[in-house]
């Protein structure tokens, strides 16, 4: 179905819409057609959830702004989907945070990481980092744990909207703070994380810009927002609000 044959007053406009990016990132050489699967996984949580922001993952966006903006080195990671599905909210984020962009994917290909560089370059991002791949992160194979030495292998805080978990893992051994978006919250990204997400990438994104520039002249109250937030609590939640499936 093509963008323009949803109507908007059509119940599921918003994922059809979702799921026509990523079908046109896959024509268009930035997502792999494993995507498909991930966006079809991700739509099915999405839908039990409701489609919306739910209370827990709004605390937990506030909390991802202020370790971004609290952060030496940020970094916002992009795979296929990301790419695919918003390209123009990675753009703002980096922006209203300083954070990095760096493409980083599981099925790397040369080709894949130029079209998705291009594409972020279409969409305003005057650095793309992740093609200089000159460092590694451990416990990883080769093509797997390649990252830029002054991207993701030197950042404090990473954001990883959709990462696969044995990455997540690997990031969070490093040391790394790690922000994750993800709708299943039994993953074991989320899991992994010390923000877990638990929102639609396509809400959640635009959702830390937000919080960013709402708190990015304040300062002093970084620490009490990332203090106060309670990831258990979060996904605990998050996973209550999907089995009990109260649909609005
Ligand atoms: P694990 O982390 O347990 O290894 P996985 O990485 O194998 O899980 P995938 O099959 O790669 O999981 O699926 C991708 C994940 O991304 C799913 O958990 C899905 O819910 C989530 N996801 C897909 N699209 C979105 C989206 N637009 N926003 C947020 N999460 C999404």
């Amino acid at each position: 179905m093509s963008h323009t044959a949803v109507p908007d007053d059509h119940p599921r406009s918003a994922s059809l819409r979702t799921r026509h990016r990523i079908e046109a990132g896959i024509d268009a050489g930035i997502t792999s057609r494993q995507g498909l699967i991930a966006e079809g996984r991700g739509e099915a949580f999405d839908y039990l959830i409701g489609e919306r922001t739910i209370e827990s993952a709004a605390a937990a966006e506030r909390a991802a702004a202020a370790h971004l903006l609290r952060a030496e080195s940020p970094v916002v990671s992009v795979n296929g989907n990301v790419a695919a599905l918003a390209p123009e909210a990675v753009v703002d984020l980096a922006d209203a945070t300083g954070a990095a962009i760096e493409v980083n994917l599981f099925n790397r290909t040369e080709a894949r990481m130029d079209a998705i560089a291009d594409h972020l370059r279409d969409h305003g991002a005057s650095e793309v980092k992740g093609l200089t791949a000159d460092a590694r992160i451990p416990g990883l194979s080769h093509e797997r744990g390649k990252v830029d030495a002054d991207g993701i292998h030197a950042a404090d805080v990473v954001l990883v909207p959709l990462e696969d978990g044995d990455r997540a893992a690997a990031l969070a051994e490093m040391g790394k703070t790690e922000i994750v978006v993800d709708l299943n919250p039994l993953s074991r990204s989320p899991q992994a994380a010390a923000v877990p997400v638990v929102d639609n990438l396509v809400r959640a994104l635009p959702a830390i810009t937000e919080h960013a520039r709402d708190l990015r002249d304040r300062p002093e109250e970084w620490d009490a927002i990332i203090e106060g937030f309670d990831r258990e609590a979060a996904l605990a939640d998050a996973e209550r609000a999907i089995r009990s499936g109260q649909l609005e």
